[in-house]
């Protein structure tokens, strides 16, 4: 099978030469990550590749830790030079300064070491504090290792990743039945992920999910870690093991919360994306057909999801090398519409919405070529396999 490499940055599409359309090409995104779809796509990204055990290890924590933290460092030294840590007001000499969040200006930007302690001091007043584990103040406090104090987003890339390390070496001495040490390993987890370290991830987020799966945890919370697995194997390309994932993760929603619940719906767009990506496109088709009228009357008619549903059934529609010119229509018809919407209620800016406009443009090229009836499928089939 064809791989083009290619290294996509969240936000707006990447064009598609005219080359690779030709040869029966198109991009669908996820999550604001664009793929190539027609033929399966993996990213080169740098990782350990360590097994769980060496990665997790005591004896690696505080190396890789300040590995991170280096990492992080020189990516945001622009952002951060000749500024000072609004938590301890210290310059960047010896320990040096981040910033990954939304803070714009001279806001945001802190040590890493002043970061997780803030995080850890707040984690140790809610674990005195807290009545069960389900308290909301705990919750609130462990997310301080996710996101910023100050904007209240997530932190991204290579700063999330370094505060991975910092939460993994704060807790990993933790017993294994305490709930900070597997929480630990999911901050990490998501870290790894979103610095693109994704073999590292998948080592970690697996020993995460059997250690969870051992202890007899929460549905719930086993769901969230499997969901995470997914996100990784696709990232990773293995395409196959992230639908079979997704499957059984919406299997288990329907079961345990209904058609109509968020996490059921959310489980429902990521099995179909999953099945769009493979090519399975009836199948994405009919299970949305069966979902897209629940997510309207549940979450209405302008909703991010909603809206990302309907995307993923025009893809569904447009992207079938057998559509007929009703299915290419029907596809232009619900990008047009959901594309108004989304226009209206999240701005031209968004990324839902560009990625619905980008889809359109699409659908609507694939409607003309279908009228003029020019395309060799077996011709373009030879072609692909040159591509690297
Ligand atoms: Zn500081
Ligand atoms: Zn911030």
């Amino acid at each position: 099978m064809a791989r083009a490499r290619h290294g996509t940055p969240r936000g707006r599409p990447p064009l598609l030469s005219p080359e690779l359309r030709q040869q029966g090409w198109s991009m669908q995104s996820e999550e604001g990550e664009w793929y190539y779809v027609g033929r399966v796509i993996t990213r080169d990204r740098p990782s350990r590749g360590w097994p769980a055990a060496q990665l997790l290890g005591r004896d690696q924590a505080d190396e890789l830790y300040k590995e991170a933290v280096a990492v992080a460092v020189a990516k945001c030294a622009k952002d951060t030079a000749g500024q000072t840590c609004y938590i301890c007001y210290g310059e960047g000499d010896e320990d040096g300064l981040v910033r990954g969040c939304a803070c714009r200006g001279e806001s945001g930007i802190a040590h890493i070491s002043c970061l997780a302690e803030q995080a850890r001091r707040l984690v140790v007043h809610a674990e005195a504090e807290a009545r069960d584990l389900d308290d909301d103040a705990l919750d609130a406090a462990w997310k301080r290792w996710c996101i910023c104090g100050l904007c209240e987003q997530d932190y991204h890339g290579v700063v999330s990743c370094a505060l991975g390390w910092a939460c993994w070496k704060t807790y990993l001495g933790r017993r294994e039945e305490d709930e900070a040490r597997n929480f630990a390993m999911t901050v990490l987890g998501n870290g790894l992920y979103a610095a693109n370290y994704y073999e590292d991830a998948l080592s970690v987020q697996k020993a995460e999910l059997s250690m969870r799966q051992r202890l007899g945890d929460a549905e719930d919370n086993i769901l969230a870690v499997q969901t995470n697995l997914a996100n990784t194997y696709r990232s990773l390309g293995r395409l196959e093991e992230a639908l079979r994932l997704r499957q059984e993760v919406y299997s288990r929603y329907l079961k345990l919360n209904g058609k109509e619940h968020g996490s059921t719906l959310l489980a429902t767009n990521n099995y179909a994306v999953s099945l769009n990506l493979l090519e399975r496109f009836e199948e994405a088709r009919s299970l949305l057909r069966r979902t897209i009228s629940v997510a309207r009357r549940v979450l209405g008619e302008s909703h991010d999801l909603t809206l990302n549903m309907r995307k993923t059934y025009a893809i569904a529609l447009y992207c079938d090398k057998g559509a007929t010119l009703d299915d290419l229509r029907e596809s232009v018809t619900t990008l047009e519409d959901a594309k108004r919407i989304a226009r209206r209620v999240l701005g031209g800016e968004h990324p839902t919405t560009t990625e619905i406009e980008w889809h359109l443009q699409e659908a609507l090229r694939a409607h003309e070529t279908s009228d003029d009836e020019t395309l060799d499928v077996s011709a373009q089939e030879d072609d692909a396999d040159d591509i690297e």
